[in-house]
């Protein structure tokens, strides 16, 4: 398989032709945003780490019957994958409160929400990726009404996929971030659904079940230290 050009450079991924067009290498790099960008850090062995465990969840969801770009892993900082015309659309799917969703409701952070919440951002770096909701994703036009249904049940089966996998390893995933996108497509809407982008710490919250202690990129975000470590432990939980 040979690596081609640039496709594109996302803030912690690289994208590159290959062969065959309907296929595309994701490299991960070590550098770390936060804030829209506002922080830039760099995490050694991120990279690797994230294209570890990513494969590894890819590869739990489609042995769970869920269909995602993932092919196989490569090497150690990349995979191979379908192309997808990415829909600009972030699936929020959150268990325990945290983050923004905390600040929104007025919630100290941890406390249960009871019931899976489902959010939708709106993929626009100039924006700031804002919340929201069916009618603003119509209006402007980015996913037909029962792309968006698909795009809910998914994040929801994938919650109850990772949650079940994670809890055996005494980890809570307190909420993640999801994009999908259509691959076979002949036009914008009516391609098949699949999983995209990446499922690491750079895109989850998970706590240790116990102490509670952050094991994702909130340590980066947060300059809590240790961020290297955690997104090992994240591994060898994972992967033991
Ligand atoms: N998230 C992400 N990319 C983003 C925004 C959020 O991967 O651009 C993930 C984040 O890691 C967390 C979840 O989505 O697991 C919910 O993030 P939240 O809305 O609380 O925003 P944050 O507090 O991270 O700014």
């Amino acid at each position: 398989m040979k690596k081609g050009r640039m496709l594109y450079e996302g803030k912690a991924k690289q994208v590159f032709a290959v062969d065959d067009p309907g296929q595309a290498l994701v490299y991960y790099k070590d550098d770390a945003t936060a804030f829209n960008g506002e922080k830039k850090g760099v995490i050694n062995s991120k990279g690797l780490l994230n294209n570890a465990i990513s494969s590894l969840f890819f590869e739990l969801l489609e042995k769970n019957g869920l269909e995602t770009h993932f092919l196989k892993k490569i090497d150690d900082r990349s995979m191979l994958v379908k192309k997808l015309e990415i829909i600009p659309i972030e699936v929020v799917v959150r268990n325990i409160a945290a983050g923004s969703l905390a600040q929104r409701l007025g919630w100290e952070e941890g406390r249960d929400l009871g019931r899976p919440v489902v959010e939708f951002y709106y993929k626009d770096d100039a924006l700031g990726d804002p919340l929201i909701n069916r009618d603003h994703v119509a209006v402007l036009g980015l996913a037909a009404p029962a792309e968006l249904d698909a795009l809910e049940e998914l994040g929801l089966k994938v919650n109850k996929i990772l949650r079940e996998y994670l809890a055996a390893r005494n980890t809570l995933l307190v909420d993640f971030k999801l994009e999908f996108g259509r691959s076979g497509t002949s036009g914008a809407a009516g391609g098949k659904i699949l999983l995209g982008d990446e499922i690491s710490p750079d895109t989850c919250r998970f706590w240790d079940a116990v102490s509670r202690e952050k094991l994702d990129k909130d340590r980066f975000r947060r300059d809590l230290g240790r961020v290297e470590e955690a997104y090992q432990e994240m591994f060898n939980r994972i992967s033991g």
